[in-house]
């Protein structure tokens, strides 16, 4: 039997820090098989974005439909999407049925905008399906304040908010409908890019696979600890 298919929106990084590199590695890792739509394809080195073009709605719409009709598309991971036009195009062409998780990238760790558009867009993306924020985003979609349980109230049918920006021990928060449960694990210490995109791949994965979205997040958050115990420098 073929590994199930997660259908990947995302940019391009060439350097594969972050976005559809990183999402395929992630994917194949958990026991997935990627397929990949770039909706942006940005000039970036392993340091930092330096600039990026988005794709054409209509050429992500043409492959998307294209791949769910021929392929057997079990979940969808929704990265950085590039600007406005890319986002209602990209919410106009998602299946019911299908889970989806959409990590809402509104710029880089390096400061540089990955999105250009109102970000509510990426927040209304996300109805019906699980946002993986991190706190600066959620602060951006409350107005000042990450509240997971607010977020939830806007849309998503799960929210899962990355705790790694504040200081000392990361919490992620997974708030759901039946209730927020949170993670928490000592901080590993390294300089790893591409965590985000890892993470939510990851979770799609798990989905794919047919986990249940706790066991997939559990999952998921072991492979982003494995990959920066990995970048820890000696
Ligand atoms: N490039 C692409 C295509 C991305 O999707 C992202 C983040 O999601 C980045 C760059 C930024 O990655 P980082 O936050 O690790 O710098």
């Amino acid at each position: 039997m073929s590994a199930p298919c997660v259908l990947v929106l995302a940019g391009l990084d060439p350097s594969g820090g972050a976005g559809l590199l990183a999402d395929a590695e992630a994917i194949r890792a958990l026991g997935a098989t990627p397929l990949c739509v770039a909706t942006a394809l940005t000039v970036q080195t392993r340091r930092a974005v330096r600039r990026y073009e988005a794709v054409d709605a209509r050429l992500i719409a043409d492959s998307v439909r294209a791949l769910l009709e021929e392929e057997d598309v079990r979940a969808i991971k929704i990265g950085m999407v590039g600007n406005a036009a890319n986002a209602r195009a990209i919410r106009a062409l998602l299946p019911a049925g299908i889970p989806v998780v959409v990590d809402p990238v509104l710029a880089s760790s390096s400061g540089a905008p990955l999105f250009d558009g109102p970000p509510r867009l990426l927040l209304e993306l996300a109805s019906g399906a699980l946002l993986t924020p991190n706190i600066l985003e959620a602060r951006t979609f409350c107005g000042g304040t990450a509240d997971a349980t607010r977020l939830l109230r806007e849309g998503p049918d799960a929210v899962l908010m990355k705790g790694g920006h504040l200081d000392g021990t990361p919490i992620d928060v997974l708030a759901t409908r039946a209730g927020t449960e949170s993670f928490e694990a000592p901080r590993i210490a390294a300089r790893a890019r591409g965590t985000g995109c890892r993470l939510a791949s990851a979770v799609a994965a798990g989905l794919a696979r047919g986990l249940p979205l706790r066991d997939a997040v559990i999952a998921a958050r072991a492979l982003v600890r494995d990959y920066l115990q990995a970048h820890l420098s000696v």
